[in-house]
């Protein structure tokens, strides 16, 4: 586990699905139904509640998909987390804009924690599994995204950011070039 900025941001190597910040966010995709990597482990082990919500979001709010780079919110049922916010990344070779759509995940989930009052937040590895955005490009970009985000919003307080592998965490380190700091 590495701490940044005076603890406001940590990165750790982890499984999403078992981390205690208040917030949890979900590589979604648009139709919000479920799917594979982040957002099928998840709804496994969440259970039912967390669909239940997202259909009732489709039906009231986004009949046609919720759009790249926008974020909803729903409770997170059966996990440690109080509430997942589901964000859905862009897929890399199709988005015209693939850095501009990332950043706004990440933007739209933060003002949702904003929104509802939320301490503490992880996010996973947005769009760089079966989306195929390039970890390093993807690094970079929230890298400076964030820096200038906790610069100028104090909450959430705590901002985690969850690797599955011990590659893609090193990547991250490298990439971000920020300096850690003793835990
Ligand atoms: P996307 O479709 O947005 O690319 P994926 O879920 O396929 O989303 O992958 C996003 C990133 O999350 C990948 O780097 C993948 O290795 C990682 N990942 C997959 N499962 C988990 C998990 N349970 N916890 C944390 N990260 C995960």
């Amino acid at each position: 586990m590495y701490s940044f900025f005076n603890g406001r941001i940590i990165i750790t190597k982890g499984d999403i699905t078992e981390e205690k910040t208040e917030a949890i966010v979900n590589a979604a995709n648009s139709t919000l139904m479920g799917g594979g990597g982040v957002d099928g482990a998840i709804h496994k082990k969440g259970g039912p509640q967390i669909l239940e919500e997202c259909k009732k979001l489709r039906k009231n709010q986004y009949p046609e998909g919720l759009p790249t780079g926008n974020a909803v919110i729903t409770s997170a049922g059966n996990l440690k987390a109080k509430y997942v916010i589901h964000t859905v990344g862009p897929i890399f070779k199709l988005d015209p804009t693939p850095d501009e759509s990332l950043i706004q995940c990440y933007y739209h989930s933060l003002k949702i924690a904003r929104e509802n009052n939320i301490k503490s937040i992880s996010f996973p590895s947005i769009s760089t599994g079966a989306y195929g955005f390039p970890k390093d490009r993807a690094a970079r970009l929230v890298a400076k995204f964030l820096e200038n985000y906790i610069k100028n919003y104090n909450t959430p307080e705590i901002i985690k950011l969850i690797f599955y592998s011990l590659d893609d965490l090193k990547i991250f380190l490298e990439k971000s070039n920020w300096k850690k700091e003793e835990v």
